[in-house]
């Protein structure tokens, strides 16, 4: 029988992952059977314990579990720890889970070597503080942004990401009121779970500086408003995140498989197959 691996997550109908775990191992040659899971939070030590009593080898766990796939990892890797949330679990040789959160990795891989985004001394603003901002702040202030403001619908989770990871760059916090105010951001990253609803934080004309790349962490079909509303106000990229999708999942398959896929083409397969360039 081949190896199981899955993505645990409640909904998980639209998710891209299995598709995108079989394209890579269809490319790299290796055995192995990905399927999806629809495993709400209280469900998920039950789900977790069938799938590894029937061969599960590797985990992908989405909205609403990282949090509780953290708890569940016996080891953890020092992006999850730092993170506190987990995106990827392994079985080791031991049989114990060690957990692993590559969604930052797959952000910065997918910003700097797909889209040729440099960094360094950036002025960066991150809408939304939830488990996918966690996950990305780490690898974002080691990149040396010159300055980077989370601004949240709830400034209160704002302010306490900002006051964990101070200590690593210049990163600031304020309310969605503020946006109006602010202006000159090179690179604006959506990271709130509201775009696919089509709801859009209010963002003033100048928050934007001309040229600059607006970065949907979300991905869907068809442009979202928000990849829309960068489009209208002078991006020179505006795109959403079906490229971190797939190269956080190349980093769990490197980790479960010892071989890494190449992500370009699988990307650009995506991309066609809704339509976008
Ligand atoms: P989460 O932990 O549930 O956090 C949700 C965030 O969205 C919070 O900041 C929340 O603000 C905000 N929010 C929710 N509804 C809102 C609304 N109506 N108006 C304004 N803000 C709203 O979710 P997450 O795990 O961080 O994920 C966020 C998004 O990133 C999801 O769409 C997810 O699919 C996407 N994502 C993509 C990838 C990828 O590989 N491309 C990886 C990870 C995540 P409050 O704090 O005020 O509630």
């Amino acid at each position: 029988m081949s190896d199981r691996y899955a993505v645990f997550g409640h909904p998980i109908g639209h998710s891209k992952s299995p598709r995108i775990h079989r394209l890579f191992a269809e490319q790299t040659g290796q055995d192995l059977q990905y399927d999806a899971w629809d495993v709400p939070a209280e469900r998920f030590e039950a789900a977790l314990a069938e799938f590894l009593a029937t061969g599960g080898r590797g985990l992908n766990c989405t909205v609403p579990l990282k949090e509780l796939a953290f708890h569940a990892a016996a080891r953890l890797t020092d992006r999850a720890r730092r993170a506190c949330a987990v995106n990827t679990l392994a079985l080791e040789t031991d049989r114990k889970l060690v957990g692993d959160n590559t969604d930052g990795s797959g952000l910065l891989r997918d910003l700097r070597d797909n889209l040729g985004l440099r960094l360094e001394g950036k002025s960066i603003l991150i809408l939304g503080a939830g488990g996918a901002v966690r996950g990305i702040l780490q690898p974002l202030l080691e990149a040396n942004p010159g300055r980077l403001l989370i601004a949240n619908r709830t400034a209160a989770r704002a302010e306490q990401l900002a006051g964990e990871f101070a200590a690593l760059g210049p990163v600031a916090a304020c309310g969605f009121e503020r946006l109006l105010a602010e202006a000159g951001f090179e690179l604006i990253l959506n990271a709130t779970a509201a775009s696919l609803s089509g709801q859009l934080p209010p963002l003033g004309d100048a928050l934007l500086l001309p040229g600059g790349c607006c970065y949907a962490l979300a991905y869907a079909s068809a442009p979202t408003p928000f990849v829309e509303w960068g489009r209208n106000h002078g991006a020179a990229l505006s795109v959403d995140g079906i490229g971190m999708l797939v190269e956080q999942a190349a980093e769990a398959f490197q980790l479960w498989r010892g071989v890494r896929p190449a992500t370009a083409p699988v990307i650009r397969l995506l991309n066609a197959e809704r339509g976008w360039s």
